[in-house]
């Protein structure tokens, strides 16, 4: 049985959240203000908190950078459609995704369930990522398609090993530049659009209309890998 941390200061919608994790066998831990947050992360170690970006003494993202100081936990984010800014900065603070309100109900159960699926995949090597039909092995960077053997650039193994390692979350640009480029390259995303659009060309059967590299407007990219 997995536990959730709500951090939420809307008891309305709490009591929805708690409502909707407790059917689905979740059991919830509740904290309304970001420093009873940061207190119930340690006290109860969740397996994955659920942080409202607007609580009544700060930002969630206050709980997001404490949190990641000591734990990987999965964190997903809740905030209005209005606070794009946050968002981004949420993401780069660590946050593993986002469900912007009002949420729908599977929407907010499947981004969950995905989150934790992040965590379970993290601790079994090496990954295998498998786009339709190509396979990508990752750790012996190797790519094969019905056609053949695909040839990735160690630049584009890199780009993908990062998405792959948050598959079905989202990886801000910021974040993939960071990791594969260094830090000093921070804001120069010519490259990594070079980089994103070559990967396209070589593994989506249709690279402009994507499905499985797929761009989240103004936030970054999420790679959608097919379930085998
Ligand atoms: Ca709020």
């Amino acid at each position: 049985m997995h536990s959730v941390l709500v951090i939420e200061d809307d008891a309305a919608i709490r009591n929805v959240l708690r409502v909707l994790l407790q059917a689905e066998r979740y059991r919830v831990v509740e904290a309304e203000t970001a420093a009873r947050a940061v207190i119930e992360a340690r006290t109860h170690r969740p397996d994955l908190l659920l942080v409202d970006l607007g609580l009544s003494d700060g930002d969630g993202l206050k709980v997001i950078s404490n949190v990641r100081t000591w734990s990987a936990v999965p964190i997903v984010v809740l905030s209005a459609r209005t606070m794009e800014p946050q968002k981004i900065a949420a993401l780069d603070a660590g946050a593993d995704d986002y469900v912007t309100k009002p949420f729908s109900a599977p929407e907010l159960l499947a981004r969950v369930r995905a989150a934790l699926r992040r965590t379970a995949r993290s601790s079994d090597q090496p990954p295998v990522v498998q786009l339709g039909a190509i396979s990508i092995d990752l750790a012996r960077r190797e790519t094969h398609a019905a056609s053949g053997d695909v040839h990735l650039t160690p630049l584009e193994y890199r780009v993908l090993e990062c998405l792959a390692r948050q598959a079905g979350m989202i990886v801000t640009s910021n974040h993939l530049i960071r990791e594969v480029w260094g830090p000093n390259r921070l804001g120069d995303t010519r490259m990594l659009r070079v980089c994103l659009k070559n990967l396209r060309q070589k593994l989506e059967p249709n690279p402009s209309h994507p499905q499985f590299i797929v761009t989240e407007a103004g936030l970054g990219y999420r790679l959608r890998v097919t379930d085998n």
